[in-house]
């Protein structure tokens, strides 16, 4: 098989695992359009965040689509009828170094299917990693992924060469993987992540020991830390499930991030291949690519509030609530349950207190807290300093003012709801 259908096909397999924010996404600039300037990636490309926050884009790939393990919601799994094929390590390293080379991408993003044992194909996508790094020079970003099964050793290796490493949690609980992904175990998969989480914490304690002795030359155990992806949508579990979830993760193995990635029914326009009948039944009339597409976004929004906003999971879905508001941003939401807590007078409140109210994000209120010291603010320097008055005024007082007073919910939850704006974009995106 020629390199570039290889590249076609380990691309366009590797494009529903969500653990980069973006991938294989056509333009109006590319083929057939007629353009004759700006070159287009023939292959999956993906956007990323590095330790300090840059964006990178990725070339994301699978060393191999072959797999033994047979997940219900995945194109790849054994029992689904398509091409496979397998990358050389050679191969991939040229690939990685040509396109980074053309400016294409500042790095790679490596997954594999389980071809073989676990801790084989591991030492596939490591040999990758560090040809690329010892052998080719390559100074971008690598993120591995870490194979079901894989053993401590072959951790241990691969952060040593890559940047981030992630292990997919995949589904929120053990039932739905033994459902779903009777290969695979929750026991295996967060043993995988405490690994890595022990494995960095012993590297951090050694570097200091050596930097104490006057050595700076140990090398960083995955700088950029550890993320996951969790399927929403293939199994039955609520948002209070999946955010409980979530916040265990990054309490219990500081992973940078949590990814969602919609479930897309496969057999439906976007998805591929023929319905896997271990999926719930009806699955794919409930679970339009639209409302999953919602579902994921309101999920992030949600993540965004544990991650920055010092929101427990439990505030976000109190009580009984087991999903999240479609038509409201859960801060909102939050926000509307407890309108008690407003107004909140700007000049006054502490941190905490101004990261509460919707339109007012870490920035603003950082900013907030700086300028309100050497003056009083008013609604126009609010404006000013990025805060969202359109959210804002109806839970805020400005040197006493108020623009809107937060005394009627159904009319606030009305102007607020953004759910006719967002469904047409979730549809098109
Ligand atoms: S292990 Fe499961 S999710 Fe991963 S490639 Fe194989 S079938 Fe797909």
């Amino acid at each position: 098989m020629e390199l570039a259908e290889k590249l076609s096909i380990l691309a366009s397999s590797a494009k529903y695992d969500a653990s980069c924010a973006s991938s294989g996404s056509e333009s109006p600039g590319g083929k057939n359009s007629g353009a004759s300037f700006g070159v287009r990636v023939p292959a999956g490309v993906c956007h990323s965040w590095t330790e300090d926050g840059r964006c990178v884009t990725l070339l994301k790939v699978l060393f191999s689509n072959a797999c033994r393990f047979d997940c219900a919601y995945c194109v790849n799994r054994a029992s689904a009828d398509s091409r496979r094929t397998s990358f050389t390590v050679d191969e991939l390293v040229d690939i990685t170094c040509e396109f980074y080379r053309r400016n294409y991408i500042e790095g790679l993003f490596l997954s594999s299917g389980i071809f073989a044992d676990p801790d084989i194909v591991m030492e596939k996508l490591i040999a990758t990693a560090r040809k690329l790094r010892q052998e080719a020079g390559f100074g971008g970003y690598i993120h591995l992924k870490l194979i079901p099964g894989t053993g401590e050793k072959m951790i241990r290796k691969a952060g040593l060469w890559a940047d981030r490493l992630s292990a997919n949690i995949e589904l929120p609980t053990d039932k739905s993987l033994q459902n779903l992904a009777p290969q695979k175990s929750g026991k295996i998969i967060l043993g995988a992540m405490e690994e890595t989480f022990n494995a960095g914490a012993e590297n951090e304690e050694d570097r200091r020991k050596f930097r104490l002795a006057g050595k700076n030359n140990v090398p960083v155990f995955a700088p950029a830390g550890q993320s996951t992806q969790l399927i929403v949508g293939a199994s039955e579990e609520n948002d209070k499930t999946i955010l409980n979830l979530t916040g265990a993760l990054y309490r219990k193995y500081m992973l940078r991030r949590v990814y969602y990635s919609a479930y897309i029914p496969v057999g439906l326009p976007g998805g591929a291949g023929i319905p896997d009948p271990r999926l719930p039944p009806g699955m794919e009339q409930c679970g339009t690519p639209s409302s999953l597409l919602l579902r994921e976004h309101r999920l992030y929004q949600a993540d965004w509030l544990l991650r920055f906003y010092r929101f427990a999971p439990d505030e976000v879905l109190e009580g009984e609530d087991l999903f999240l508001d479609m038509a409201l941003d859960p801060k909102t939401a939050w926000a509307l349950r407890h309108l008690d807590f407003f107004p909140v007078e700007v000049n006054r409140a502490g941190y905490d207190e101004l990261l509460r109210i919707p339109g007012i994000g870490a920035k603003a209120g950082r900013r907030i807290i700086e300028a309100r010291r050497s003056r009083s603010l008013g609604f126009d320097n609010l404006r000013r300093m990025g805060v969202v008055l359109k959210r804002a005024r109806h839970f805020i007082t400005a040197a006493g003012s108020f623009l809107d007073r937060p005394e009627d919910p159904k009319r606030i939850r009305r102007l607020l709801s953004d759910k006719d704006s967002l469904q047409p974009l979730l549809f098109e995106f």
